[in-house]
């Protein structure tokens, strides 16, 4: 029986090793394929916001999902202390007695065999199937194999495969940069962005993208129109837009939901509430929407408070909660008589901005023949205390 193992620290697991396992696959027809996750790579220390072992392991089993037969094993993972290739391959071969082993290998890993701990055993217990990682790395990978072959008389076969040159270390920077996700499978990506491992932060467009499947199709414009007066005005206030824009993209994302889905949700996050808020529907999906966004898309505490208070406001907000009120209000969509007025205040003084929309809101409110929420009234308060 082949079997086909693949090692390493996949921090995080990228469709650069998807490509190699699947090519590896191709060209070795085993009967069973295991993926192998290291708990401490020997070489290597892990980087800033790595997922934990497990987390790193759920990872691999959302990436290796589609390649056929692939099973993740946290073999490694398990073990205590220090990893080595050599203890796994011997784990293995008492397991399966009779089987063929396949080990697969970079041009990098296979460059530095010799530094391997018991490298000379690792070469009696498989087959090494090593695989270039990098255009025009063929020729070299051949030479290193002939001299390995020579040398201790290690098996070795090479999988011709046009290589997708991708390392993790690279990929986790572009992560922090918004950038990266193609280099990913989609649910992993998805897992990265929700648990923020590595400092990422979301692709906008990815997020526009999942944040509108929330919408009712007419309120996209608004969502749209909220993100780049917020950009904008995090850019006049010297705020960081890219949050700007993460709140602004999400702070509707439960407003299409139904008073009872919002009772739900409220129960679920257990978001402490009073009479007047539930007894307005409108201010729910604020409170909500905060804690969708965190769960689905780990939005930092000042995005998520940003979300929070977009309707009322709050005592104490933040720039960044003023920056997201003041956009949802003078998005370019919206028209009300005195909009223009907040508009012109926005580039000026935000406090002053947030003074005239506030009265503005909460006439509004009272038209309706409604009160305005009490925290709505509090605000206005404490702008008016704090007014410089
Ligand atoms: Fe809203
Ligand atoms: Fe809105």
């Amino acid at each position: 029986m082949r079997v086909l193992l693949y090692g390493g620290s996949f921090n995080p697991p990228h469709l650069g090793h998807v490509d190699a396992l699947r090519a590896a696959a191709e060209a070795l027809c085993p009967q069973e394929i295991l993926v192998i996750p290291a708990s401490i790579p020997p070489h290597k220390q892990m980087a800033d916001g790595s997922p934990a072992p497990e987390e790193r392991l759920r990872l691999c089993r959302l990436a290796f999902a589609s390649v056929p037969g692939a099973a993740v094993s946290d073999l490694e993972m398990r073990r205590e202390g220090k990893s080595y290739t050599v203890d796994t391959l011997r784990e293995i071969s008492a397991k399966k007695p009779g089987a063929e082993l396949y080990f697969l290998v970079g041009t990098d890993m296979l460059s530095s065999m010799e530094l391997w701990y018991e490298f000379r055993e690792i070469f009696s217990l498989c087959t090494l199937a090593a695989l270039p990682r990098n255009e025009g790395e063929e020729t070299a990978l051949s030479a290193q194999a002939d001299a390995l072959r020579e040398k201790y008389g290690a098996r070795i076969v090479l999988i011709p495969k046009a290589p997708l040159p991708m390392d993790s270390t690279s990929l986790r920077s572009s992560l922090c940069d918004r950038l990266g996700r193609e280099r990913l499978p989609e649910e992993v990506y998805g897992e990265i962005i929700r648990r923020r491992y590595y400092g990422a932060k979301p692709d906008l467009a990815w997020l526009r993208e999942k944040a509108y499947a929330w919408l009712k199709p007419r309120r996209i414009p608004h969502v749209r129109g909220c993100e780049q007066e917020a950009v904008r005005l995090a850019a006049v206030w010297n705020e960081d837009a890219g949050e700007a824009a993460e709140a602004a993209i999400l702070h509707d994302i439960t407003k299409k939901l139904s008073y009872e889905e919002q009772l739900q949700l409220m129960e679920k996050y257990d978001i402490m509430s009073d009479a007047a808020e539930l007894s307005e529907p409108k201010l729910l999906h604020a409170r909500t929407g905060a804690c969708v966004a965190r769960e689905l898309f780990g939005v930092s505490d000042r995005v998520f408070g940003a979300i929070e208070w977009h309707t009322t406001g709050r005592p104490g907000m933040s720039v960044l909660e003023e920056i997201i009120y003041l956009a949802d209000f003078t998005e370019p969509t919206r028209d009300f008589p005195g909009l223009e007025k907040v508009r012109a205040l926005t580039d000026r003084s935000l406090r002053q901005a947030m003074i005239e929309a506030l009265r503005l809101s909460m006439q509004e409110v009272r038209s309706r023949g409604a009160e305005p929420h009490s925290r709505s009234e509090k605000t206005l308060e404490w702008l008016l205390e704090t007014e410089e």
